[in-house]
């Protein structure tokens, strides 16, 4: 018996946890529900949860029993840290974990819990592309490659944890973005190629090769032909190989998607393609209505709760478990833009989707449960490095800021942006599940001792770990 009981433990705290097994032992299925802000910066966490709850971490993910930080470069920022240092280039064998992120330099912690370390934090930093490569497959990329090995060589494609999920355990896999589908962020998890902006090679490869079981994003090319053409939709609609529900003129998207993903039959593929003029979801608009949140929203697209909720629905009927990856690409593309209420409605429209996630696994009599589950809620880097008067700024539905023609204007100073582009700075990571400290926990502080802070390859590990895959 005490042997039995020795092996259960090593089962829930080793990195080798027994295949097939779920954290209190029972055999069966498992279920990740993956969960990326694209360019979400812990202040830009804070200052959504402000506006939402009037609280600094009232966000869904806040109250998760394991909270950590996760380090978010690539080969290419390490290999300029690098040449400042006048040090080797990246090896996946050899390289100092510092020189890709200092705690020293940047802080153990992020601002506004950290230092307000701006020249180190923008010296150089990961793109979407590559960070998502270093979450779906553990590897460290340079900026640009979606799943394909540093270097560019032919033949580069690397494997990636849905792809593992399908072909060792036979999860169903599900992909869904706010912004084009074939995007980096959601691309990493379905695709592989060392340009992230072959858009038409990446949707070819995404819907006739690793054909996620559910898909759901933007690039309608009604809206933008940027992404994915008309030619190709109709070629996919003509084909009856998936189930294809498209965005409509005055119908209600959510209610679109929720009613294909409940007829899917046994075997079908789900589809759903949305977006607005710039290919992505058009983000809830928040409005200045002090002590009561409030946002406009347009319903032709779905909202992310209702785009995991259709997806969760078609996914938990596979017996074997499955992998669900949601991205809210939203924050990232307002961050970019320093437009501080778009990043507010799309941070709002994560928490409300991560909240859908939390009441699914806590509803009984399904046998999902958080004892097979594991849900993780993080941050592929920071974009804009956003600022704010930490004490005063951003009060419960109070908007700081104002618009004025196509320039976004914080009066007083309140509120700033310092820059348009990505930050290598620290980034929140969450997870909750019976398994999530057994999964991530022996990971903290690698390369640097006594703090909190994960590599975002780690993220990979973790999940790996629980699905029983390492
Ligand atoms: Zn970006």
């Amino acid at each position: 018996m005490a042997f039995l009981a020795f092996l259960a433990a090593m089962a829930i705290g080793s990195s080798c946890s027994l295949f097939g097994m779920d954290a209190s032992g029972r055999a069966g299925p498992r279920h990740v529900f993956l969960f990326i802000g694209d360019g979400m910066s812990y202040g830009s966490e804070v200052a959504a949860s402000r506006y939402l709850y009037g609280a600094d971490e009232g966000l869904a993910w806040h109250v998760f029993p394991f909270r950590a930080w996760a380090a978010t470069w690539d080969a290419s920022a390490y290999d300029l840290f690098a040449a400042d240092a006048s040090a080797p280039v990246f090896a996946e064998d050899s390289f100092d974990p510092l020189l890709g992120y200092d705690p020293a330099r940047g802080g153990d912690e992020p601002w506004p819990l950290g230092p307000d370390a701006r020249a180190y934090l923008l010296r150089a930093a990961t793109d979407s592309a590559s960070a998502a490569t270093a979450i779906a497959t553990g590897l460290k990329t340079e900026n640009g490659n979606i799943a394909w090995a540093r270097g560019d060589p032919a033949g580069g494609a690397l494997v990636t944890i849905a792809e593992s999920a399908r072909s060792r355990l036979g999860s169903a896999v599900g992909i869904v973005s706010t912004v084009p589908f074939n995007h980096a962020t959601p691309a990493a998890f379905s695709a592989h190629s060392p340009r992230r902006d072959s858009y038409a090679g990446i949707a070819a490869e995404i819907l006739g090769s690793t054909r996620p079981d559910v898909l759901v994003g933007g690039g309608h090319p009604a809206w933008n032909a940027t992404y994915f053409s008309s030619e190709a939709l109709a070629d996919l609609k003509a084909s009856g190989a998936w189930t294809v529900v498209e965005r409509a003129a005055g119908l209600d998207g959510g209610d679109s998607l929720a009613a294909a993903a409940a007829a899917l039959g046994a075997g079908g593929r789900l589809f759903g393609l949305f977006g607005g003029g710039d290919g992505a979801f058009e983000a809830p608009i928040p409005l200045d209505n002090p002590g009561a949140p409030a946002f406009v929203a347009e319903p032709e697209n779905p909202s992310l709760a209702e785009a995991v909720a259709a997806a969760i629905d078609a996914l938990a009927r596979d017996p074997d478990g499955f992998l669900l990856v949601a991205e809210q690409g939203d924050v990232d593309w307002a961050n970019h833009a320093n437009d501080f209420p778009r990043m507010l409605g799309a941070i709002a429209s994560l928490d409300a989707a991560v909240r859908t996630v939390v009441d699914f696994v806590d509803r009984p009599g399904d046998g999902i449960d958080w004892g097979n589950s594991l849900l993780v809620v993080t941050a592929d880097h920071g974009t804009g490095l956003l600022r704010f008067d930490t004490a005063s700024a951003i009060g419960k539905g109070a908007l700081p800021s104002s618009r004025t023609g196509a320039v976004y204007s914080y009066p007083g100073g309140t509120v700033s942006y310092n820059a348009t582009s990505h930050q290598n700075e620290l980034v929140g990571f969450a997870a909750r599940g019976d398994a999530a400290v057994s999964s991530f926990g022996d990971l903290l502080g690698a390369g640097r001792p006594g703090t909190r802070i994960l590599d975002n390859t780690d993220i990979y590990r973790g999940l790996a770990d629980f699905l029983g895959l390492r």
